[in-house]
């Protein structure tokens, strides 16, 4: 395999409800950086049905080309046809790094397509750099429980590939003024070639996400109970929120692992973050250390999460959460 072949960071643009997904426009800010230091140019791909308007968002957002696959049999994700678009496309233009948010839609295709090419794939990576000479990609990603940080590196293969965790990287401020090349791609493919039909779109009932809601409403073990943990669920819905838990809540088996805030849970960064009943352990405060503002609400005073909050309240929660529940109701 000759590296000089590949050139260029990538980033595969996701597309969600019509936009490009927030995950891909960070993705954008951190390649741009890699794409600077090592001084070549900094492309997206969008796959989808009516997509290519979106190009001018990535341009806004760093991306110097962007490819484009535009075509109705893209209407929805399935991982076939995206697949081979994608491949397609790195077979003719050779990147040196393709980076997918660490969505469930980035995490199927991108492991679908370290399949295919003779490459590796390093899963939710949360630290990226790059050589400035050799183009050997440093992906850094918690391993072993979280217990310590593992760069990896690819050296015998080209594109070197990661996916990389929501709400770490940062996007660049939009500059409406930076344009880039549109560069329009065609795949032969046929509805009748597919192997997975959609036949229903089912929606989930509207949920707030914990990694992209404004607020986040997150409980701990000092809920004592799966019941007494409803009073989070409560607070959160009055709030319009979303509900977040520690690590100890997950294991309790009073929310699901989606709800995790932490080092082996998700990051996340909303406008307000209550803590409740958490004890503010590092491996939590990893995970919400950057949110706007956070109150805590915890009953020991020594609680380390107060070293963390922006407003603390030393009380009882089950005092405390009633009276705030009344309170935003009445708003
Ligand atoms: P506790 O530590 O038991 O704290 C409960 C708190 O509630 C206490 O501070 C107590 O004073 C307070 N309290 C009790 N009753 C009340 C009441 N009635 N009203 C108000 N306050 C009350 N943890 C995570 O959260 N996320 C992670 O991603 C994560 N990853 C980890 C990775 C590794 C490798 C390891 C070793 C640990 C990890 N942990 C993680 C676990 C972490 O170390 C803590 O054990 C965990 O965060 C503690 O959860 P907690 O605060 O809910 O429980």
């Amino acid at each position: 395999m000759n590296f000089d072949d590949y050139r260029g960071i990538w980033v595969y643009l996701e597309v969600k409800d019509g936009n490009i997904a927030p995950v891909s426009l960070e993705l954008l800010g951190a390649g741009r950086q890699l794409a600077d230091k090592r001084k070549t140019e900094l492309a997206g791909v969008l796959i989808g049905s009516s997509v290519k308007q979106l190009a001018s968002t990535a341009f806004t957002y760093g991306a110097d080309v962007v490819y484009v696959y535009d075509n109705p049999i893209f209407v929805y994700y399935r991982t076939e046809p995206y697949m081979r678009a994608l491949l397609d496309c790195c077979e003719k233009h050779k990147p040196e790094v393709l980076l997918y948010g660490a969505t469930p839609t980035g995490k199927d295709l991108a492991s679908a397509i370290a399949t295919d090419l003779p490459t590796g794939l390093t899963a939710d990576t949360t630290i990226l750099d790059i050589e400035e000479d050799t183009g050997l990609l440093l992906a850094s990603r918690p391993a072993f429980g979280g217990n310590i940080m593992a760069t990896i590196l690819c050296k015998k293969y080209r594109p070197q590939m990661a996916t990389v965790r929501p709400k770490v990287m940062k996007a660049l401020p939009p500059d409406p003024s930076r344009t880039g090349k549109i560069v329009e791609e065609h795949i032969e493919l046929r509805e009748e070639d597919m192997r997975t039909k959609v036949l229903e779109i089912v929606r989930e009932a509207k949920k707030a996400r914990i990694d992209e809601a404004d607020i986040i409403v997150a409980g701990g073990k000092g809920m004592g109970s799966k019941e007494g943990f409803q009073l989070i669920h409560q607070l959160a819905e009055v709030l319009g929120g979303a509900v977040g838990a520690s690590r100890d809540v997950v294991e309790a088996g009073w929310i699901d692992h989606h709800h995790q805030v932490g080092q082996t849970g998700v990051t996340v960064t909303p406008k307000i973050y209550f803590a409740i009943g958490i004890s503010g352990a590092i491996q939590h405060v990893v995970g919400m250390q950057n949110s706007e503002l956070i109150i805590a609400i915890n009953k020991d005073p020594n609680a380390p999460i107060f070293q963390s909050c922006h407003y603390g309240i030393v009380g009882d929660a089950f005092e405390i959460v009633p009276l705030l529940i009344e309170r935003f109701k009445e708003e």
